[in-house]
């Protein structure tokens, strides 16, 4: 989200010009304009998948991943308790029961967390790369195939990551980004949904837009392999996610710079530590994920950055809706009408879990956003502050 220029603006223009705002059909006025097309594209080059396919959100990209890979009504899936929301509610919309399994200090599930949570049930995981970092997927991909389970990723905050050189996304059967406005690139709102699978990518393909197969030029005949829903992208968002896209080299170049420079200048003070990268060579670097000593440490900071008015900062355990602490609605299932889960039956008691590792390192833990467009001396005073914060914060605890 830091960049906009006059490429964007001549995307958009291409678009309005010939006035087809609609993905599909026209030919005649879309003058050869195909921006979702070219967004898809441009996505799939960018993480070396065999198809791409954008939607109208990450959070839409997240349910046609998990509707494209089979999962779907009565089906268990393992899910992390730290994770933007809308993981648990895809699984929830595609009928499926989220089962809650622990994570470690990769801010992700772990293997071991995975294989504890595994009933007779389980069809499958939905893991989610958190904080611009990836998941540690040699110990992962062992379970999930000794357990024949189906790999969903959410890499919503993760696009430009990678474990071993396979971008996160691309080790799960599908995989989800989300191109909203927090994210390292934007369209305004839009997800791309990724895979290898051709028979996937059609279903997402088909999912995302009434069944539609998208065969031959006349939208009112086509025909429908599969139920559906309307979950598409407008060519004006495309427009922009297209450029956005292929910024996203130079940014995740510059934010690991950033980030080695933060993470150096802060790595003397003692008790501190920094969220586990399983590949190092791999991370968007969006976050520097500082560990704290314990919870009470991590709070005292956070109230000693708030006096000092240093911001740029994501305190998880309590001030964001990204933790299971704060989900008191999918805890209680608090929903409007029945949702599939309340029939089939609660799979956990979600109000008692048993996942300590979340509850100690989303404690411990604070994330500060790297912007691509700081000086290194922006990052040098930053990282000043960072340390006069923890140092004040853990001498009291002396
Ligand atoms: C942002 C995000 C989403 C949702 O994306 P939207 O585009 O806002 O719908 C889903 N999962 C994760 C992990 C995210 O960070």
């Amino acid at each position: 989200m830091e960049f906009f220029g006059d490429a964007e603006r001549t995307e958009i223009n291409d678009v309005l010009d010939t006035g087809i705002l609609f993905r599909y059909n026209h030919d005649e006025q879309r003058n050869g304009i195909f921006k979702a097309r070219e967004f898809e594209a441009e996505v799939a080059k960018l993480v070396g998948a065999n198809y791409a396919h954008a939607v109208s959100s990450g959070s839409t990209a997240a349910l046609c991943a998990m509707i494209a890979a089979g999962v779907g009504a009565g089906d268990e899936v393992i899910v992390p308790p730290f994770t933007y929301v809308a993981t648990v509610e895809a699984v929830l919309m595609a009928g499926a029961l989220p089962v809650f399994a622990d994570i470690d200090e990769t801010l992700c599930l772990s293997a071991e967390g995975i294989r504890k949570a595994i009933t007779p049930r389980t069809k499958g995981v939905c893991l989610v790369h958190m904080c611009g970092q990836m998941a540690d997927m040699d110990g992962i991909m062992a379970v999930i195939n000794e357990h024949n389970l189906i790999l969903v990723e959410d890499a919503g905050q993760a696009m430009g990551a990678s474990y071993k050189g396979v971008s996160t996304g691309l080790w799960g059967k599908t995989g989800a980004y989300s191109f909203d406005f927090f994210k390292i690139a934007t369209a305004g709102e839009g997800g791309v949904m990724v895979t290898n699978d051709e028979q996937a990518y059609r279903y997402a393909d088909s999912y995302s837009d009434h069944g539609h197969d998208h065969i031959g030029s006349n939208r009112g005949m086509e025909k429908h392999p599969i139920l559906g829903f309307n979950y598409r992208i407008s060519e004006l968002h495309a427009a922009v996610g297209l450029v956005q896209t292929r910024r996203v080299p130079a940014i995740v170049e510059r934010n690991n710079v950033l980030k080695k420079r933060l993470m150096n200048s802060l790595g003397e003070i003692l008790g501190l530590s920094f969220a586990h990268l399983p590949d190092p060579d791999g991370d968007s670097a969006t976050f520097l994920n500082l560990l704290l000593p314990d919870t009470d440490a991590a709070q005292r900071t956070v109230a000693e950055l708030n006096a000092a008015g240093v911001g740029g900062f994501n305190y998880w355990f309590t001030n964001m809706y990204h933790f299971i602490n704060q989900w008191d609605h999918i805890k209680y299932l608090h929903t409007a009408s029945a949702l599939p889960i309340e029939k089939f039956g609660v799979p956990q008691d979600y109000s008692n879990l048993d996942i300590p590792h979340a509850q100690d390192v989303i404690g411990r833990l604070i994330s500060f956003g790297i912007r691509a467009t700081w000086s290194d001396d922006e990052a040098d005073a930053l990282a000043s502050n960072i340390s006069d914060a923890i140092t004040k914060a853990i001498s009291v605890e002396a």
